[in-house]
């Protein structure tokens, strides 16, 4: 069964009084514990792609089905709510919060949407950040990071809480080559032990080479690569 169904999905920005189709009628379907790569030149509509699923953003036309939820026509306190409870997501600007501490910023979905007890929280956030080799940063705020830093901090944010899809926005983009494979490898592991499924934009060949499903988004179009539905 997919974990994603999308039927004939269109996106349109309007800017003044011009409609610029960013996704131009995509289907597609992801299965559970996928590891997907979405590609294509800059402007093709992957940021878009990314934020329909992510429920940050409604699709203009079409039906776009996560987890059985049709999230094309949640609320905004619908959506969410189900953000919270099914997805993890890491923005191509990270989106961390300034006043925060790396810590703080990955507490924070645990406190907020999980609810759990401090003793707990403290394991949960030190093994996430531990894996992502920022243990040693905890207590510096966004602005006292790095690009690469701050970056992993986005990625520990959204993994903490071990939602069932992880949507990422170019996840490497700020990366050397050996946290690339370690970001890499940490995901591997938690789809291998929990069943995640993870949805990367990329320009990144490393997450090209290791993605099983690859579709490739061209002016709005998409097509697939890789295994059959
Ligand atoms: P990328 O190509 O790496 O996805 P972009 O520069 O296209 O990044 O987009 C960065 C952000 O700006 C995205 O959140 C996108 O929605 C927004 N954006 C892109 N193009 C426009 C535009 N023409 N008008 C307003 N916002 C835009
Ligand atoms: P990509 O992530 O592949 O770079 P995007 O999804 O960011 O592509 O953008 C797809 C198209 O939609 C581009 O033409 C971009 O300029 C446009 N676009 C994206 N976001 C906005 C926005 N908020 N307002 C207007 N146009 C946008």
């Amino acid at each position: 069964m997919s974990l994603i169904k999308a039927t004939n999905i269109k996106k349109n920005y309007r800017v003044g009084e011009i409609d610029v189709p960013a996704l131009k009628g995509i289907d597609f379907e992801i299965e559970k514990s996928a590891f997907v790569a979405i590609v294509g030149p800059s402007g093709s509509g992957k940021s878009t792609m990314l934020n329909l699923i992510g429920c940050l953003d409604h699709p203009t036309s079409g039906k776009l089905l996560v987890h059985d939820t049709e999230v094309s026509k949640l609320s905004r306190n619908e959506a969410a709510a189900f953000r919270g409870e099914h997805l993890g997501f890491v923005f191509q600007d990270f989106n961390l919060v300034p006043v925060l501490t790396a810590y703080e910023n990955v507490e924070y979905p645990l406190l907020m949407v999980r609810g759990w007890a401090e003793s707990k929280r403290r394991e949960r956030v030190m093994k996430i950040l531990e894996a992502v080799g920022m243990a040693d940063q905890a207590h510096k705020r966004p602005d006292q990071l790095s690009g690469g830093q701050k970056q992993r901090v986005a990625v520990a944010r959204a993994l903490v809480g071990e939602p069932k899809l992880v949507l990422a926005d170019e996840p490497t983009a700020n990366l050397d080559h050996d946290t690339a494979y370690r970001i890499l490898n940490l995901m591997k592991q938690m789809r291998d032990e929990s069943g995640t499924t993870f949805v990367f934009s990329t320009h990144d060949p490393k997450i090209m080479g290791e993605a099983e499903v690859t579709f490739i988004l061209e002016d709005g179009v998409l097509s697939r690569q890789g295994a059959q539905q």
